[in-house]
């Protein structure tokens, strides 16, 4: 067997112990005779390829055995080591059976003859198919979290600990107007307006010589700069890791254009509701005015009538000239009243649309509405309601407009608070009726607020007006409840309001 052996490995494979320790290695020997095109294999080669150790070999052998793909570029490797003598190092799959190939590696170099003239291109051969396997399930599994990474909505930006671009997720691509290959390698500077910009870099190493948190683990909102120099209010969480011994930070970046306009927009539904205040604040007015005026408009108007009788036994020749102008001046009193009369009842026209509501979704809904800012004030709302009297029978957007109003209140009132807690806490209090109460932690009432809080027209605000808890409380009472206040042990306010729970029949209607 060792017959066709070339020299070189006779005098190897002459020592039994050496060849079996290389073969048991899995390392392959083989040598192309370049000149006789004779191929050589050792054992463990022929292993690798499947060939029995008495089957005859050759080149041609060689490349049919491998995977159709790789028959090509094998031989042009080969081909170039024997042309340009350089060393030979390729990658091929050998074809198993038609469903299975196997990864292996060869490496050789030409040998020469005393006068340098190529005789021989000689070599081993590696079983990679494990690591080639691995390689490939790597790299599946890298494009997998890379296309995890891509769906996340918010921009992902990986810097090294000099602030330069690792990583540049297709949102940041998207958000910045920089491209993945634009962006990777600059400094993460160029996407920040100054002063920032040119003071990035003095944060990082503040941060990695004193580990003072500025925004790594808080969060912060900052502004962008895109591409084109617009810049932009953004929200960024900064994690930071150790990848290959080095320090990277990870920044996720949310885009606030959005949320910055849906509060633009907020604020204007707030202004409506405001406005929608001013007006029924008119009618209540109206309505004060009117129950007013009218007993001293009735008084004029008989004080009138008894002037002209009195009058009507004098015998003055102006007298009926007087008397027109008093009968005139009655008429306008009683006009004055009828317009006053009318007018009350355009006011009071808007027959409330009482439904059965969820008492949690209003809540919910109103602090949407009368809490924006509150998150950026850190003030939280906590929620302590009782499911079994969740239905109540409600004017939704009457009832909406208290609580909006209720919460506006707290929030001015935990303004210089330095703790700022609302709680909503609902509780049945009898069978028909449940008990909603807001508390906060703010400054509370003075005593004598206390007693006027809800008369029209009462603020101790600069630019209050003094009707929203007026008009407040004349709501809740027009659903058959009551409204008032207390001061809480945390020295803040409490209001209270109860409302009618819906009959249990009415419960099919949202269902
Ligand atoms: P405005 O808010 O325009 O003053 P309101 O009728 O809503 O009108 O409130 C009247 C007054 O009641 C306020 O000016 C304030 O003095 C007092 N008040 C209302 N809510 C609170 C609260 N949560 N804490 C302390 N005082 C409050």
């Amino acid at each position: 067997m060792l017959s066709d052996e070339p020299p070189s490995f006779r005098i190897l494979l002459r020592d039994e112990h050496l060849q079996r320790g290389i073969d048991e290695s899995g390392i392959g020997m083989w040598d192309l005779d370049l000149d006789t095109r004779a191929l050589f294999w050792s054992s463990a080669t022929r292993r690798l390829f499947r060939v029995s150790q008495t089957d005859p070999v050759s080149y041609e052998l060689f490349l049919s055995l491998l995977q159709p793909e790789d028959r090509i570029r094998a031989d042009q490797a080969i081909q170039r080591s024997i042309t340009t003598g350089c060393k030979l190092d390729i990658q091929y799959r050998i074809q198993e059976t038609p469903e299975r190939s196997h990864w292996v590696r060869a490496r050789g170099g030409i040998v020469t003859d005393r006068n340098g003239a190529p005789r021989r291109l000689s070599g081993v051969v590696l079983d990679i198919d494990d690591q080639k396997r691995l390689e490939v399930a790597l790299r599946a599994r890298e494009e997998h979290l890379r296309l995890i990474l891509e769906t996340i909505p918010d921009a992902m930006i990986v810097i090294d600990d000099h602030g330069i671009m690792q990583h540049f997720s297709l949102a940041a691509s998207r958000l910045f107007g920089y491209s993945e290959s634009e962006a990777i390698g600059q400094n993460v500077s160029i996407l920040m307006p100054e002063p920032d910009s040119s003071r990035h870099d003095g944060y990082l190493t503040r941060y990695q010589s004193t580990g003072e948190r500025h925004i790594i683990g808080i969060g912060r909102i900052v502004t962008g700069k895109r591409r084109n120099g617009a810049t932009f209010p953004m929200h960024l969480s900064v994690g930071e890791m150790l990848s290959g011994g080095k320090l990277h930070f990870t920044g996720f970046v949310r885009d606030l254009t959005e949320h910055q306009q849906t509060q633009a927009k907020l604020q204007e539904l707030q202004s409506e509701l405001i406005h929608m205040s001013r007006l029924s604040a008119m009618g209540e007015m109206a309505s004060a005015l009117a129950h007013e005026l009218n007993q001293p408009l009735a008084a004029i108007s008989n004080y009138m009538k008894g002037s002209r009788r009195l009058l009507a036994a004098n015998a003055d020749l102006n007298i009926a000239k007087i008397e027109t102008a008093l009968d005139r001046a009655a008429d306008q009193a009683i006009r004055a009243g009828q317009i006053i009369r009318r007018l009350r009842e355009f006011v009071s026209r808007r027959e409330s649309e009482k439904r059965v509501e969820s008492l949690a979704k209003l809540i919910e809904e109103a602090g949407a509405l009368g809490l924006t800012g509150a998150r950026e004030q850190n003030v939280l709302l906590k929620l302590e309601l009782d499911s079994e009297c969740d239905r109540v029978l409600v004017d939704r957007v009457q009832i909406q407009q208290v609580l909006v109003n209720l919460f506006r209140n707290a929030l001015e009132a935990m303004a210089e608070s330095p703790k700022r807690e609302l709680t909503a806490t609902s509780t049945k209090t009898s069978d028909d009726m449940v008990e909603l109460s807001i508390s906060d932690t703010g400054h509370g009432f003075s005593e004598t607020a206390l007693a006027s809080l809800f008369s029209t027209f009462f603020t101790t605000k600069e630019n209050g007006m003094g009707v929203g808890l007026s008009i407040s409380r004349s709501i809740v009472e027009a659903h058959g409840g009551r409204m008032w206040a207390e001061t809480n042990d945390s020295g803040g306010a409490t209001f209270r309001l109860t409302l009618p729970i819906a009959p249990t029949e009415d419960l099919s209607d949202v269902a």
